[in-house]
């Protein structure tokens, strides 16, 4: 296979455009504004709409709110003053033999008696107020000049840009024209390859269904400006979509093809002598899910090459459990493990579970945070190892392959100074709390060690494909039995009297509480609105106890609060959307959120995941005064499904990828043309030229 080409400073589309002809300097300047540096930038500039001149609408026949395109000679044109020095409109009549057309601007500007001159001829786009006299106010006009390349802008579709100031629509679409001419329809004819890395035409010609649906290259970039048909703009679209995510998707295949040829694997599938006893006090059986997903696992841990997997799996899937193998796998063949969480309290929860179940199997557990480090852990160590009656560590005991340890922490696993050694497994729990360095940051501390990423975001497909593309998928899809219902309700505030009684009711049951606040804490009134609303909540549910949770309290304040909780000694936690991840206390079954619109529908989910683990049935309401259809049939599809990955997709059509996964998430490309919410089966077109390569 031909190896992948990279545009290069001799490539003629990576040229500056001043090198165009009726380029200089101010239009380069102009241009830049719109990112468009180069021909290819140039090229690739995205029209925002195309406009079917082939026929215009009569005056006579525009109709209110419907937005049309009329060809017309303006008859008069004026400033309207109210007031001497006030603001001023500026209007003109356009007649084009049918009616008349009055356009308004209500900022009159310097320009535009003059460019608005009586006797000229112009196109005017925008949707009607009124039809009486009919007007448009600030519609999109355009002058219509007779000229050598009429044809561009007349008798077609023809393409509308995103402009800057000083540039005009006229301007840019003759010099795309021309620069198409020049770059593309020469290409056309030697179906010369304009993409850029991997050339997918030839393999869009190779698999023929695709070659039957998708245009060349250079066709598609003809098309995306100048279509014979509207529809063909999107087929465009889909092909240069697919050239973007063939370049990411070889990205991520390099990265991968470059690690497995460098990288040999430890040998960490274990040989069951921690693992036996580890299920056989665990309380519970393991799902069939979580079964299949440990034998991937095994078999991945005793490959040529390290590991490199997601672990997907609905909140309350039972994903802990699967890291606790998988972990035992390796320390059973004697290498350490860290296991990353991206909160103290998530970190320091990991940590009691850990030690609980590993301690007694003479694995020693230790925790890193920001606020708590190891060395109080080796003690705990030495004293749990005496009442099992074992001999006590050996010093270097994590140089010790009898005695490997597991670490877990926050990033404050990440330090320079926090030294690793000997490390067989990494494992990262809620994945997308980090970005793609942090983890990579994490598996250079040791000798490619095999890597476990968890998400409890169901990631949707195209996501998956993509910003995970270079990691193999296990997928737990099966809750464990034996779960309550969890039912949802969207309320409005008036509501809330009765959600309190009913919070009351079954507090009296023994049953315990969350309240969740938005994320109101990052300045000092948001610090006093839930300072405050805390007062209120101690008030209304006295005598029951409530604690409070946000991010400005100390790891320790932190970790009494939830002792306290799981402890059931206080029944109420209010909390900001802190507790989102991972907090396991079953015997919590109600939740009340307020302004749940200010929440993503992943982040809801989330955050309700919290409840409903234990037998109760359990209830989460989530208060809003949003009113707009949208905003509330948002929600209600909270109330219609469980299923995150359903979730996931609403979240990502309605709010794209960045909401979805969160600020942190740095790993992700910015697309021209791709559409990570709708692609999916570009993506895996993609994936299959690459990997056809
Ligand atoms: P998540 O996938 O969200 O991290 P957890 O690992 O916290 O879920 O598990 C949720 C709850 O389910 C925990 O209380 C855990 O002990 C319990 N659990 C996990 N696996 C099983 C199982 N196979 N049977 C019964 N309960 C289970
Ligand atoms: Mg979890």
């Amino acid at each position: 296979m031909a190896a992948p080409q990279t545009t290069t400073g001799s490539s003629p589309l990576s040229q500056p455009v001043t090198m165009l002809w009726g380029v200089g300097g101010e239009r380069a300047k102009q241009l830049a504004r719109l990112d468009i540096r180069t021909i290819e930038d140039l090229l690739l500039h995205k029209p925002r709409r195309h406009e079917d001149r082939r026929n215009f609408r009569a005056i006579k026949e525009l109709q209110i709110g419907e937005a049309a395109t009329v060809r017309g000679k303006i008859i008069a044109a004026g400033v309207k003053r109210w007031r001497q020095g006030e603001r001023a409109l500026f209007e003109f009549v356009l007649d084009d033999g049918s009616a008349h057309l009055h356009c308004r601007w209500w900022q009159a500007q310097p320009w535009m008696e003059e460019y608005f001159a009586t006797g000229r001829e112009f196109l005017v786009f925008g949707k009607p107020e009124s039809l009486r006299p009919r007007t448009i106010d600030h519609p999109e006009t355009e002058l219509v000049e007779e000229g050598v390349e009429s044809f561009v802008h007349f008798n077609r579709i023809v393409p509308i840009y995103p402009l800057t100031e000083g540039l005009q629509q006229r301007w840019l679409r003759g010099l795309m024209w021309r620069t198409l001419e020049k770059f593309v329809a020469a290409s056309r004819e030697s179906a010369a390859n304009l993409s850029e890395r991997v050339n997918v035409d030839e393999k869009l010609a190779a698999l023929a269904r695709d070659a039957a649906t998708l245009p060349s290259r250079a066709n598609a970039i003809h098309m995306l400006h100048f279509p014979e048909a509207l529809d063909d703009t999107e087929i465009a679209r889909k092909r240069l979509a697919l050239d973007e995510f063939v370049a990411l998707q070889s990205q991520i295949q390099a990265r991968r093809n470059n690690f497995e040829t460098r990288a040999q694997a430890l040998p960490c599938a274990g040989d069951n002598r921690l693992i036996k006893p580890f299920l056989a006090g665990l309380g519970f059986k393991l799902t069939g899910a979580q079964t299949r997903v440990l034998r991937e696992i095994r078999a991945a841990m005793g490959g040529a090459h390290p590991m490199r997997r997601l672990l997907q799996g609905d909140v309350g899937s039972g994903k802990t459990a699967v890291a606790a193998c998988t972990a035992l796998m390796a320390l059973e063949s004697g290498f350490n493990v860290a296991l990353m969480a991206p909160t103290e309290i998530l970190a320091e929860q990991h940590f009691r579970n850990f030690a609980g179940w590993l301690e007694p199997l003479g694995v020693r557990v230790e925790l890193q945070t920001g606020s708590r480090k190891t060395g109080v852990d080796v003690l705990r160590f030495a004293c749990s190892v005496k009442q099992q009656g074992t001999a006590p560590p050996a010093l270097d005991a994590t140089r010790n392959t009898q005695h490997a340890s597991l670490f877990v922490g926050t990033h404050a696993l990440l330090t320079a100074s926090f030294d690793l050694p000997n490390l067989g497994l990494v494992i990262i729990d809620e994945q997308h709390k980090f970005g793609v360095a942090q983890r990579e940051q994490l598996v250079r501390k040791g000798r490619y060690p095999h890597l476990l990423v968890m998400t409890a975001t169901p990631i949707p497909r195209t996501l998956g494909l993509t910003l995970y593309g270079d990691l193999d998928l296990s997928v737990i899809d099966e809750l464990p039995p034996g779960r309550g219902r969890l039912k949802t309700f969207v309320r409005f505030t008036d509501a809330l009297p009765k959600v309190w009684s009913f919070i009351r009711e079954k507090l009296a049951a023994g049953r315990q509480a969350y309240v969740v606040y938005p994320r109101v804490e990052d300045n000092v009134d948001g610090m006093k609105a839930v300072t405050k609303e805390f007062d209120n909540l101690q008030a209304k549910l006295a005598p029951f106890r409530v604690g409070l949770l946000h991010g400005r309290l100390g790891g320790r304040e932190k970790e009494a609060v939830m002792a306290a909780f799981r402890a059931n000694t206080v029944n109420v936690l209010l909390a900001t959307s802190l507790i989102e991840v991972g907090v396991d206390v079953p015997n919590a079954t109600v939740m009340l959120i307020e302004n749940a619109e200010a929440f993503g529908l992943a982040q809801l989910h989330q955050l309700r995941g919290r409840i409903g683990r234990g037998e109760h049935e359990s209830y989460c309401i989530l208060i809003s005064d949003a009113k707009k259809p949208e905003s509330r049939s948002r929600l209600q599809v909270l109330e219609e499904t469980n299923d995150g990955f359903r979730i996931a997709e609403a979240d990502l059509k309605l709010r794209g990828p960045g909401e979805l996964l969160g600020q942190q998430q740095s790993g992700l490309p910015r697309f021209r043309f791709g559409d990570l919410a709708t692609d999916l089966d570009l993506i895996r077109r993609a994936r299959e030229i690459v990997a056809a390569r």
